[in-house]
């Protein structure tokens, strides 16, 4: 079987070090999932991606605290403004103690994450962070993923203990949401500035999307030096405005995270690649992070998507070794053996 040769010299360009260019990257792109090509495509990016991180993985925990119609309206969301099905509902601070217990408890988990609604209390999520903090004081990272905010807001969350922030500039920002592209960007900007740990995502994938746009959102991240990137697929609701669309499958989403881990190559701030929702497919194609999750998930129908399509810590860890995976980074200097899971 021939493997067209420009892809060979792509490929061989990017063993070297050599950053891809984004018309590398659409070419990637363009191959059928199913083709010889895209599968020599995932191998070198999971190749490439475990001698870059020493096959060590990452598992994050996110807790979605809080509910209610969010106005950014995002057309994928299950709980945008308009076509939500959810009452508001809002985790009391002990509820949200509990759970980063729980997330803890084990010592695995890397990171912390808060997620808010676009629009949220400010002073009730540094209440929170702080209550966190005096419980927890070293560890684990905090990471937040609320809505815009300014430098002034990323200096009080850095003073009260966190670590970083999720902010993405999506696909289709401004068209799918109702928020500015400018404003997302303008939020990167100062959580760079600040000197948090920038979180992005190439999100949320749709059959949708062309090889172009996917390629123009995921290299931002690559432009502006994420710590972590990643690549989500948008999950089919029957409620959303996006429904007709449908869904891409597990074997392309693995698809767009090997080329984002190949297309990173070239950004020395990035040091992980994560796959939303996690699979085996994802984690054997060049990402090396899951993420766990609690209460509110905006690509769920359930209110706490713990018991529908979140997973716990043990569920995570066990994937991990699954894909092949050998040490976890649980602190930023501090890796430990991911041992078997199967026998905790
Ligand atoms: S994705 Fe975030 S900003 Fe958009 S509607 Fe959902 S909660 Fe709001």
């Amino acid at each position: 079987m021939k493997i067209n040769t420009d892809l060979v010299r792509i490929l061989e360009r990017a063993q070297q070090g050599d950053a891809l260019s984004k018309a590398d990257c659409i070419t990637l792109l363009e191959y059928a999932p199913t083709s010889v090509e895209a599968g020599v495509i995932r191998g070198v990016a999971d190749a490439l991606a475990r001698r870059r991180f020493g096959n060590e993985a990452i598992i994050l925990g996110q807790v979605g605290i809080e509910i209610s119609a969010c106005p950014a309206k995002c057309k994928f969301c299950s709980f945008g403004e308009g076509h939500t099905q959810f009452a508001p509902s809002k985790m009391t601070p002990e509820e949200i103690l509990e759970a980063a217990d729980r997330f803890t408890a084990s010592g695995d988990l890397y990171a912390l994450f808060l997620m808010t609604m676009h629009t949220f209390d400010f002073d009730s999520l540094l209440d929170v962070v702080q209550r966190i903090r005096s419980r927890m004081p070293t560890y684990p990272q905090i990471v937040v993923n609320i809505g815009d905010f300014d430098r002034a807001q990323a200096e009080a969350l850095r003073q009260v203990g966190v670590n970083g922030a999720y902010h993405v500039c999506r696909l289709r920002e401004g068209t799918d949401t109702t928020l500015d592209p400018e404003d997302r960007k303008r939020t990167i900007r100062v959580i760079k500035d600040a000197g948090l740990d920038w979180y992005y995502c190439c999100e949320p994938i749709g059959p949708e999307h062309t090889a172009q746009e996917l390629v123009d959102q995921l290299f931002l991240g690559i432009e502006y030096g994420c710590f972590q990137h990643a690549a989500m697929r948008r999950v089919w609701m029957p409620n959303s405005p996006l429904a007709q669309h449908g869904q891409i499958s597990e074997l392309r989403q693995a698809q767009v995270v090997a080329v984002v881990a190949l297309a990173s190559l070239g950004c020395p701030d990035t040091r992980n690649i994560a796959v939303h929702e996690p699979n085996l497919i994802g984690l054997s194609s060049g990402a090396n992070v899951v993420y766990a999750e609690t209460g509110a998930n905006p690509r769920d129908t359930e209110e706490d998507t713990s018991s529908h399509r979140g997973r716990d810590i043990r569920a995570c860890k066990t994937m991990l070794y699954e894909a092949g995976f050998e040490h976890l980074l649980v602190a930023p200097n501090e890796r430990r053996p991911l041992g078997n899971a199967f026998r905790e």
